[in-house]
């Protein structure tokens, strides 16, 4: 049996074979005033949705998301990847995680929460904003006139604002995330790159649960240990810490190889490269900016975990160690979004040490 069947024979026989889409998605999404003040799905887009037949995720989203992790991966890992299986769920706490029955099947589950992919939409709305903003500042600051700037400067900060109490409610429910009808509205002029973000952040938290598999962390055997060893040692945050925090700074360090197709075989030209670490950057960087947003206290470690400032400071590390160049354009985009976030909700990890980022940004491809 492998991980789907296993998942709805034993696990989820009430979902019958069906997409997340199909259970779920007319009662929630169809209908949703996310899609109100923009052009809907058309019928057809819409009815490749709920057609969506579960090959390796019950979502037709992260099945395609997770097709190519297995694409840029060693095709020596491929049989085992091949045997794994996303399942969404319609829970609202925004969590992922890695599950292995030892010997009730072969192949291995993840489970990747809806409530998850909405807070990472919210925070990709905002973040998209937030960056036209940015930019207009830029050329602003250049001389040049920009009569859209205080449109956009007073749409993020009411967004802002309007975040930081969906985050409060989220927070006090125990990080429960209850969006119903307060979606943040999307502008016509950030929504594609709010839609890519978000799905930037898919990759690198699948990517994160399937190396938690990859790694033995979950009880199956390591397949994936030496791919490691190749990032230069002052990148390893794993090392001489204890290893219930090691295997989430191993987990998201595989993550980032996996994402950028280190260690295939495959030949890629360098700009392809760069634009995949700055790809894996995004993800990894606002991905855990958001998991920052939740935690109670973001700064420090906790017997069971290493700190969301830890890992974000450790996956920098293993990005600058993969290409300098891109890592810097993506922290530069990240670290005022955090700032903006830490202002308006005094949390997170907003504020942020400006020598280290010089340390990293300075160091060598
Ligand atoms: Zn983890």
């Amino acid at each position: 049996m492998n991980a789907r069947e296993y998942y709805y024979t034993v696990l989820a026989p009430d979902e019958a074979g069906l997409s997340y889409a199909a259970l779920h998605l007319e009662a929630d999404g169809r209908h949703s005033t996310y899609y109100e003040e923009h052009e809907r799905p058309t019928e057809e887009q819409w009815a490749a949705i709920f057609r969506h037949v579960p090959e390796h995720s019950n979502d037709a989203l992260l099945e395609d998301v997770f097709k190519k992790i297995v694409d840029r991966s060693p095709v020596r890992l491929r049989p085992r990847l091949n045997n794994m299986f996303i399942a969404k769920k319609r829970d609202f706490r925004p969590i992922a995680g890695a599950y292995y029955f030892n010997d009730s099947y072969e192949g291995e589950l993840i489970r990747f929460n809806v409530g998850l992919s909405d807070a990472c939409l919210q925070y990709s709305t905002l973040f998209a904003d937030f960056l036209n903003l940015l930019r207009a500042q830029a050329r602003r600051s250049n001389g040049e006139p920009v009569p859209e700037f205080s449109r956009l400067s007073e749409r993020v900060a009411r967004h802002a604002g309007q975040l930081a109490e969906l985050q409060v409610r989220w927070s006090k429910i125990a990080g429960v995330v209850a969006l119903d009808e307060n979606y943040l509205p999307t502008s016509p002029d950030s929504l594609e790159y709010a839609i890519k973000t978000a799905v930037l952040t898919d990759y690198f938290i699948l990517a994160h649960e399937i190396a938690h598999h990859l790694l033995a962390h979950t009880g199956a055997e390591n397949s994936a240990g030496e791919m490691l060893a190749n990032i230069p040692e002052w990148a390893q945050d794993w090392i001489r810490v204890k290893t219930s925090h090691a295997v989430e700074f191993q987990a998201d360090a595989l993550a980032v190889l996996l994402l950028t197709g280190s260690g295939s075989q495959r030949e890629k030209s360098d700009i392809v490269f760069e634009q995949r670490v700055w790809e894996a950057a995004i993800g990894s960087m606002l991905a855990l900016t958001v998991i920052g947003q939740f935690a109670d206290d973001a700064e420090n470690d906790t017997d069971t975990h290493p700190s969301i400032r830890s890992r974000f400071s450790a996956v920098g590390r293993v990005l600058a160690s993969l290409n300098a160049h891109a890592f810097r354009d993506a922290v530069e985009d990240i670290l005022p979004f955090q700032q903006l976030l830490f202002r308006f909700q005094r949390r997170g990890i907003g504020s942020w040490d400006a020598q280290f980022t010089q340390s990293l940004t300075n160091s060598k491809r």
